[in-house]
């Protein structure tokens, strides 16, 4: 019997993830498909990478061959995601995953930031399986495109990044509509407090799935810190991209004008780099990705929201050119590398302005990460350890600075 069946799964979704090349279950999926199959609630810590799509979309598979199904099709499994890449990216695996099955399945995929009508004709009819980002979805049920009074199965995913992206008062809303008694997944990649009480509140007996980010071996990224003055952050980079023979790098920037900024300037010395955030339209982000996908584009100056969902299976470098709001953060950029087992590099530049911050990242990851400096773009200001409080001597700390430091402490 093949390792898919033997967790329980139909010949359909066996063969579909056969084909899409899937050997043998992810840690995730041996522990979270057969207690999903069973019909019990599941609360899974599982990182990017970890094959956590597949773990909740096969077993919503397998339950909608056992529903009767009619026309206007019934929404029976709700997905919620927190941004509009991962909707497409998760709603595109549930339609692969769907393929051989005996009646067809339709997903429907929404998310906020284009025009509602398309999706409000896509919801014509129904859809069995429904991805979305919550507050186009509540949108959308207030234009009456959607009801929400048939959904057995509810999945969070990336509940943290959910919570993190300002999602809480519309997830309550949703939550209030739903049918019970129903099925519930929650996927996380960390357990801040909020998503904790989150998961208390919505879980019924679960499973507890905890999956390390790389199960029994060293963490497969490696970290590294590197000390430079912030002005020469740029000169640096492209300084490491060339001396590292960097084929694909994703760079983390704070700001969209900063993505824009250090794209062109990149562009310029004759590096293949695009900017990619939010203010870009679905078309030239799709674009920038299909350019990366295909080696095209050497570099892409991202910032977190934009960021998330780039899937792309073999990305060796990221580079954190401005450091993470959060820790919370921090965990899902790294993550963007070593997928599937291939090893990455996570490089963070440090100056004094940041230093306190990261050590901040650096003990709620519970994981110290050596200082270096690169020849040639030493910091020419000190870089100060942190003193007791966290601070950084001789200079006060910004109302921003604390806000970090207390969404990495919340992280
Ligand atoms: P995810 O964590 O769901 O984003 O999945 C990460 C990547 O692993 C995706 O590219 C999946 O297609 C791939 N993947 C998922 N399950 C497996 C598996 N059992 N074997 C190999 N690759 C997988």
């Amino acid at each position: 019997m093949s390792p898919f069946a033997s967790l329980g799964l139909a010949p359909a979704l066996v063969r579909a993830a056969s084909e899409r090349g899937y050997a043998l279950p992810t840690a995730i999926q041996a522990a979270a498909i057969p207690a999903a199959l069973a019909g019990r609630d599941v609360l899974g810590s599982a990182q990017t990478g970890s094959g956590k799509t597949a773990a909740f979309a096969l077993p919503i598979l397998q339950q909608l061959e056992s529903v009767a199904r009619g026309a206007p099709r019934r929404t029976h499994a709700l997905v919620l995601v927190p941004t509009r890449e991962l909707a497409a990216q998760v709603g595109e695996s549930i339609r692969g995953l769907a393929q051989h099955l005996a009646e067809p399945v339709k997903v429907a995929i929404v998310f906020g930031g284009v025009s509602i009508n398309p999706q409000m004709m896509s919801l014509r009819g129904g859809a069995e399986v429904v991805v979305a980002t919550p507050g186009r979805l509540l949108d959308l049920i207030d234009h009456n495109a959607l009801s929400l009074a048939g959904v057995a199965m509810l999945v969070l995913d990336e509940a943290d990044r959910l919570l993190d992206a300002g999602f809480a008062d519309e997830l309550a809303r949703v939550l209030a509509l739903l049918p019970r008694p129903r099925q519930n997944l929650l996927f996380s990649a960390t357990f801040p407090s909020a998503v904790q009480a989150l998961a208390r509140g919505l879980l019924h007996d679960p499973i507890r799935v905890d999956v390390p980010p790389e199960p029994s071996t060293e963490p497969a990224v490696a970290q590294h810190a590197v000390e430079v003055d912030a002005a020469r952050r740029t000169p640096l980079l492209r300084h490491m991209i060339e001396k590292g023979a960097w084929t694909r790098v994703l760079v983390f920037v704070a700001t969209k004008y900063a993505s824009e900024h250090v794209a062109d300037k990149l562009h310029k010395s004759g590096i293949e780099a695009a900017a990619f955030h939010g203010d870009l339209s679905q078309g030239a982000r799709t674009r920038a990705l299909a350019g990366f996908k295909a080696g095209r584009l050497q570099v892409i100056v991202a910032t977190d929201v934009a960021a998330r969902g780039i899937d792309i299976a073999q990305l060796p470098v990221v580079v954190n050119y401005d450091l993470p709001r959060s820790a919370v953060d921090y965990v899902h950029r790294i993550g963007r590398t070593a997928r599937a087992g291939a090893s990455g590099l996570a490089v963070s530049f440090i100056s004094a302005d940041t230093e306190a911050h990261f050590r901040l990242i650096e003990k709620r990851q519970g994981r110290r990460v050596m200082r270096e400096r690169i020849a040639g773009f030493e910091p020419a200001e000190s870089i100060a350890p942190a003193l007791a409080g966290g601070g950084v001597k001789g200079k006060r700390k910004s109302k921003k600075d604390k806000l970090r430091e207390a969404a990495a402490r919340e992280g």
